[in-house]
């Protein structure tokens, strides 16, 4: 593992990154604070919502009562936020803003994780369908209850636009439709989105490809010998093996994961270097007009394309995670179906709107495992095996 070229703090920022002094601002203005900035802001009202709390429990891959030990969307998040910060600080760019991605990019998720997702997806298709991004994005711009002047946490273009890391064209036109120019212009246009969230998409993927690896090894339905196969295993498992012999079980598998991590976000760094050299972005409005710039290089992301691949075909689909998976996938369709035909069986606050399905969709996204577990056994009776 070669390390990348040290760190110079000029002082001040490059020119391509954020900077909360040149924010597109709020949709609804508001007066600075007296101690922190825009982007410092929008993270600690992230941090005390309603949503963020909630991921806790919340699903990654392992249904949240299958152990203690297994990421929760919570710690997933902080994951993402703590590689995404490592990248950013070398890089110059805002650790702030990253941060403030990092920890909202899946507040937006259902419970009982992917399985939960596409079992509303399902129930909503007649109705405009359910993305998890656009989700996050619902949340932070109008569910959470809890500012006087506004729904929603208020929070800034760039924030905003971080969350919003993926749009079917059909929803991206309707939400440029609301807000012309906004955050879902891109998708329409083929452009980028700020380097910090370019870097936050990076990061999740750095941090499940790795953290469902340890989970995978402690379910017992992975085995390390199984990731033989794995070039970006393989390599620093014998790498760690032959620095330290006769290390074995649980503490090889962290020293493997450890040179895995750092590998990449050395690897992230070095690649994305090169290619704001090459570009050479004036300003941060002109990264949103360049191709990807915070990237792999080629040789790593073949490695961590087939370590995605291996994670999917061994993990995702295994057996015993599919069982859970259409239990999961049961549970949401009975509670939406029984709330579409019983809206008064939800909170008032969802009762009382007028857009039933969607309101059913918000409610059914917004809950815990354990909570949407509670509610199926008491609507229907049926007990969760599990
Ligand atoms: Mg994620």
């Amino acid at each position: 593992m070669s390390n990348p070229a040290p760190f110079i703090d000029t002082g001040s920022p490059p020119p391509w990154a954020s900077q909360p002094a040149r924010s597109r601002g709020r949709r609804h203005p508001e007066p600075a604070a007296p101690t922190r900035d825009d982007f410092q802001r929008d993270r600690d009202r992230i941090v005390h919502s309603t949503a963020f709390r909630r991921l806790v429990y919340k699903t990654q891959v392992f249904l949240n009562h299958e152990g203690d030990l297994f990421r929760t969307r919570l710690t997933h998040s902080l994951e993402v936020a703590q590689l995404a910060r490592s990248i950013a600080r070398p890089l110059g760019l805002n650790e702030d803003l990253v941060e403030a991605i990092a920890l909202a990019h899946d507040l937006g998720h259902t419970p009982f994780g992917h399985a939960g997702q596409d079992a509303l997806n399902d129930c909503m298709a007649p109705h405009g369908g359910f993305e998890h991004n656009l989700q996050s994005l619902r949340v932070v711009d109008s569910l959470e209850h809890r500012y006087p002047q506004f729904d929603g946490l208020n929070l800034c273009f760039e924030t905003r636009e971080g969350i919003l890391k993926h749009c079917s064209r059909a929803n991206a036109q309707r939400l440029e439709a609301q807000e012309p120019g906004g955050v879902a212009h891109r998708f329409l246009h083929g452009r980028q989105p700020s380097l910090e969230a370019q870097l936050c998409n990076l990061a999740d993927q750095i941090a499940y490809n790795a953290h469902d690896i340890d989970d995978g090894v402690r379910s017992g339905l992975l085995r390390i010998e199984d990731l033989a196969e794995v070039e970006l295993v393989e390599r620093y498992r014998c790498e760690a093996a032959a620095e330290h012999p006769g290390l074995a079980g649980r503490r090889l598998l962290y020293e493997t994961i450890r040179r895995m991590l750092s590998a990449q976000v050395y690897d992230v760094i070095d690649a994305t270097r090169a290619a704001l050299l090459e570009h050479a972005p004036a300003d941060a409005q002109a990264v949103r007009a360049a191709p990807p710039l915070v990237l792999f290089s080629t040789a790593m992301h073949a490695q961590s394309t087939a370590l995605k691949r291996f994670l999917f075909s061994k993990l995702y689909r295994h057996p015993q995670v599919t069982q859970t998976t259409r239990q999961a996938q049961q549970a949401v369709r009975d509670l939406f179906g029984t709330y579409v035909d019983d809206a008064a069986a939800m909170p008032e606050s969802y009762a009382m709107r007028a857009d039933r399905p969607r309101a059913v969709a918000d409610y059914i996204a917004g809950m815990t495992d354990r909570f949407a577990m509670r509610e199926h056994e008491r609507l229907t009776g049926a007990r969760w095996v599990a």
